[in-house]
C-alpha cells in the first residue's frame, strides 16, 4: 500500500505512523524527521531548513520534492510506504502524483485547541526520536518510554509557534483535503480520541483496503 497521513501539526501523525508502518510492513517516510536529521548533521540543507522549521514555516517545495522523490525510490519502499508530513502543499501533491499512485489518504482531524494542548505536552527522544506526551509535573524528569533516552521539546512546539503552524496548515495544507476528496482517496479519522482508539479506526479502514489488494 502507498499511503499519505494528513492532518494538522501534533494531530498524532507520527505516533499513528509508527503503528501503521509496522502492521502493514511499510516504509515510514517522515519529511519532518528527515529534515531534523539533516539539521543534526549540519548539512547545507539542514542549515537552510533550521530557521524555517524553528519559526514554524514550510521548507521550499523544490527541496522537499527532491528529498521525497529520492526516498521513495529506495529498496525498502518496494512493498509500499507511508508518507507522514508530505505533501503539505498543492504543488507537492502535484509532483507526487507524477511520481506514483496513492491508495489512500488518512486525514486525522483534530480541533485547534486540542492541538495547542497536545503540543505543549509533546516531547521527542534525542536518541530514537520517539514522540510521547508528558504531564506538567513530570515534564523535567521523565525519560523516553521506548529507549530511556533524554527527552526534549521541539522549538516549534511552543504555543506561539504552534498557533503560527496552524495558520500555515490552514492556508497551505488544508486545501489538500479537497484535492484528495475529489480523487476519492480521503479517509476521515476522528483524531480527538485516545491513541489506541484512533489506531483502531485507521486499521479498520486500511484492513479493508489491504484485503482488496
Ligand atoms: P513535522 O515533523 O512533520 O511536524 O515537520 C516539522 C517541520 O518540518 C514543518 O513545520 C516544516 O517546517 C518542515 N516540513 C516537514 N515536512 C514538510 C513538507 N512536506 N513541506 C514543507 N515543510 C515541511
Amino acid at each position: 500500500m502507498k499511503l499519505i497521513l494528513l492532518g494538522p501539526p501534533a494531530a498524532g501523525k507520527g505516533t499513528q505512523a509508527e503503528g501503521i508502518a509496522e502492521r502493514y510492513a511499510l516504509a515510514h517516510i517522515s519529511t519532518g524527521d528527515m529534515l531534523r536529521a539533516e539539521i543534526a548533521l549540519k548539512t547545507p540543507l539542514g542549515i537552510e531548513a533550521k530557521n524555517l522549521i524553528d519559526e514554524g514555516n514550510l521548507v521550499p517545495d523544490e527541496i522537499i520534492n527532491a528529498m521525497v522523490s529520492n526516498r521513495i525510490r529506495q529498496d525498502d519502499c518496494a512493498n509500499g510506504f507511508l508518507l507522514d508530513g508530505f505533501p503539505r502543499t498543492l504543488p507537492q501533491a502535484e509532483v507526487l502524483s507524477e511520481l506514483t499512485d496513492i491508495d489512500a489518504v488518512i486525514d486525522i482531524e483534530v480541533d485547534s485547541e486540542i492541538i495547542i494542548r497536545r503540543s505543549a505536552a509533546r516531547r521527542v527522544c534525542r536518541d530514537c526520536r520517539h514522540t510521547q506526551s508528558v504531564s506538567g509535573d513530570e515534564a523535567g524528569e521523565v525519560r523516553c518510554e521506548k529507549c530511556g533516552g533524554e527527552l526534549y521539546q521541539r522549538a516549534d512546539d511552543t504555543e506561539e509557534r504552534m498557533r503560527h503552524r496552524l495558520e500555515v496548515y490552514h492556508e497551505s495544507t488544508e486545501p489538500l483535503i479537497r484535492y484528495y476528496t475529489e480523487r476519492g482517496l480521503i479517509i476521515g479519522i476522528d483524531g480527538s480520541k485516545s491513541i489506541p482508539e484512533v489506531a483502531e479506526q485507521i486499521f479498520a479502514c486500511l484492513d479493508a483496503i489491504a484485503n482488496k489488494q
